[in-house]
């Protein structure tokens, strides 16, 4: 058992943070700006952070703005979640090759990993890789590719102090408040009339041995509770809520239900919600081969059940239309996967209904089945 670490660090001293990761070898990655969004990818120092930037979020829409303070992780979260390090949108699985008529699998030697450090993780997020971790680790088809790059991965989580308005983690009980031991470091970032800290606490004992090695001051009662004051306000702040009380009896009772029919007109089957969802994990197989066909590569690429191919048993898709592909998703997302993993599919980071080109708000799509199917709904 870890002895509770906590300890207060002002904010030029976070670069400390990045020196100690690097002198452990560790790549680290975190937010930064790119191409009007806050994306992850990998960054070297604070300078890389979104210093003083803030993200604006509603259904089908998203910007950034200035922020009056330099908060560094002033934002909510962007298109980007985590998995895409874990769970890679792309990777090769073999090659082959013919020469001379003879025909052979081609064993590339996979080079060496260095460990990631993943920094600004949300508490939406660490939920969402607990249930990847669920279904592509500890599951019955553990996944080695998951399980090479998750297993040395060093996680800094970041509290939340406000939420977009998409955001509602606080229904699903997945945030915004970080369990401790649910990562390695948890962050929370103060920037409060020019008086600009982090309260930092150690999950683990790795977590504890970073934070020792930095300039800091024990964190005293008064930092504690507003900390806890502010990551409440973040809560208290969410707009959207999904009730899921009988949300799972509703939905497998509905296959026929006719709202179907009403978000299949707006649908425009794009995919985007699967692409930006945190717990998504459906894959395809690809193989390609070169102009000559002498060589041929298999890839592993995400997939999504909103496209037809996903679906194609011997002679056509399963799921023609987009009703069909809509009501897959949803069901899925917050009844099946109740079934399959014990847990919702859903941790309420917002991101489908952000980045749903056609403002589709998965909220709003729940209660309208739940709203008329009645399963405990009060
Ligand atoms: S379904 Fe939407 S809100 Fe829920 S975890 Fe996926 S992207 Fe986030
Ligand atoms: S619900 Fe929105 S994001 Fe998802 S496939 Fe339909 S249009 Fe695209």
């Amino acid at each position: 058992m870890t002895d509770a670490i906590r300890i207060r660090i002002v904010a030029d001293q976070i670069e400390q943070l990045f020196q100690s990761l690097i002198k452990r070898d560790y790549a680290i990655f975190g937010p930064t700006v790119r191409d009007g969004a806050i994306i992850y990818d990998r960054i070297e120092d604070t300078s890389d952070l979104p210093r003083g930037v803030t993200d604006r979020q509603e259904a089908g829409k998203y910007s950034l703005a200035s922020r009056p303070d330099q908060a560094l992780f002033g934002y909510a979260i962007g298109p980007h979640s985590w998995k895409k390090y874990f769970h890679p949108a792309r990777v090769k699985l073999f090659g082959a090759s013919t020469d001379n008529g003879v025909f052979r699998i081609l064993q590339e030697p996979t080079p060496p990993r260095q460990p990631t450090a993943l920094l600004g993780v949300r508490a939406c997020e660490l939920a969402a890789i607990a249930i990847q971790d669920k279904v592509l680790l500890d599951g019955p088809y553990a996944d080695e590719i998951y399980r090479d790059r998750r297993k040395e991965a060093f996680l800094i989580a970041m509290q939340c102090t406000e939420s977009a308005d998409t955001c509602f983690c606080s229904s699903m009980g997945t945030g915004p408040a970080v369990p401790v031991v649910a990562a390695d470091i948890t962050l929370t970032e103060i920037a409060d009339n020019g008086n600009h800290w982090f309260l930092a606490e150690a999950g683990t004992p790795r977590g504890g041995e970073v934070l020792l090695e930095l300039e800091h001051q024990p964190a005293g009662e008064a930092d504690c509770l507003q900390v806890s004051t502010a990551v409440a306000a973040a809560g208290l702040q969410q707009k959207r809520r999904l009730d899921t009380t009988g949300l799972r009896e509703a939905l497998q009772d509905s296959f026929d239900h006719p709202h179907w029919d009403e978000v299949a007109k707006r649908c425009l089957d794009c995919a985007n919600c699967t692409m930006v969802c945190p717990t998504c994990f459906c894959t395809d197989i690809e193989d390609v081969s070169d102009v000559s066909g002498d060589h041929a590569e298999r890839w592993r690429r995400w997939d999504s059940c909103f496209t037809t191919s996903f679906s194609y048993i011997h002679g056509g898709s399963v799921r023609s239309s987009p009703k069909a592909r809509y009501r897959q998703w949803i069901t899925h997302k917050l009844s099946s996967w109740v079934d399959q993993f014990g847990t919702s599919g859903c941790v309420g980071c917002g991101r489908c209904i952000t980045w749903c080109p056609a403002g589709i708000d998965i909220t709003e799509e729940a209660q309208a089945i739940r709203g008329t199917v009645n399963h405990g709904n009060t």
